[in-house]
């Protein structure tokens, strides 16, 4: 199988341009909202995929350890100066195509603004349905290529591609919008039930943020999230699924975090513990920990340098 690229946040200043100095509260606040409604704990072990420096890690109250998982080192340190060093918080680089942990490990996870950089996004989802528990909780967020300013874009003859067939719209290199009755789609197959959907995000548009106080935005917002139950017509879609029970037993919850672990070149595990690494016996690949970060990325990558 070929290896999709990797979209590299490494050396970003993402967190400060984006979203700390990019008039991003709008979208901050509304993310939040969508979340409290999504997660509900309590739980033992959730997955952050794509955690970056931990803007929402902080939100997902009710877990009692959260696994935070990015490709940039950069992005991971920003969210042990934000979040500490703490036993709650495991930091790993990875890439979402190669998760490096046992099977039926997670009680939920996350994928918020991530598989908008997703290649190939069934691969990366059956990743994440692979790592859960039967009965587990993922929170997906998605841009969705049916948003009404694109819907209008088209009509009016100033887009070229179409909003509402089911492929993904690559509109900058390693930037996609969805459909979503595709990613639904996609659950289903995978054994997802989607419980809740959200429409996030109505108000994405420079003008209206300048002209309108936040907090209207925010509450009118976050009224019209429901709506994501009937139709989607924002940027942004927030869903709620659970993967099916499998009538299999799981495995207890590993105490430490090499516990968690697999080598994600052979699959083995576990892995021994040793200075500075963690060691597979099978393929005799070292994975490095340095700082507290497990570094699990696989060489060689293709990084792509973000555009937001
Ligand atoms: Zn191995």
């Amino acid at each position: 199988m070929s290896e999709p690229p990797v979209c590299d946040y490494e050396d970003s200043d993402y967190q400060t341009s984006f979203w700390d100095r990019g008039g991003r509260e709008y979208e901050d606040r509304v993310e939040a909202i969508a979340l409290r409604r999504l997660l509900s704990g309590p739980g033992q072990l959730m997955l952050e995929v794509g955690a970056g420096a931990g803007r929402n890690t902080a939100r997902y109250r009710g877990y009692q350890r959260i696994v935070l998982v990015d490709y940039s080192i950069t992005q991971l340190e920003q969210a042990q100066t934000r979040l500490g060093t703490s036993d709650m918080y495991v930091y790993v680089a990875a890439d979402a195509y190669h998760l490096p942990f046992i099977e039926g490990l997670f009680d939920a996870a996350t994928m918020i603004r991530v598989l908008h950089h997703m290649a190939d996004a069934p691969r990366a989802l059956a990743q994440v349905r692979d790592v859960l528990k039967p009965e587990g909780t993922f929170v997906l967020e998605f841009a969705n290529k049916r948003n009404a300013k694109s819907v209008l874009r088209y009509w009016f003859g100033r887009q070229s591609w179409n909003p509402f067939t089911l492929e993904p719209v690559e509109f900058a290199t390693l930037n996609f919008d969805f459909h979503p009755a595709a990613v639904r789609g996609w659950l289903r197959q995978m054994g997802f039930e989607i419980q809740k959907t959200l429409a996030v995000s109505h108000f994405r548009a420079g003008v209206l943020k300048r002209v309108v106080p936040v907090r209207l935005l925010v509450f009118l917002d976050s009224v019209l999230q429901w709506t994501g139950e009937l139709w989607q017509l924002t940027p942004s879609v927030f869903a709620r699924a659970r993967l099916r029970a499998s009538g299999l037993e799981t495995p207890p919850m590993p105490a430490e975090p090499i516990g968690f672990f697999k080598c994600p070149l052979c699959g083995h595990r576990p892995l021994l513990e040793q200075p500075g690494c963690l060691k597979c016996s099978s393929c005799g690949r070292e994975w490095p920990l340095r700082g507290g970060i497990f570094d699990f990325r696989m060489p060689p990558t293709t990084g792509f340098a973000p555009q937001d």
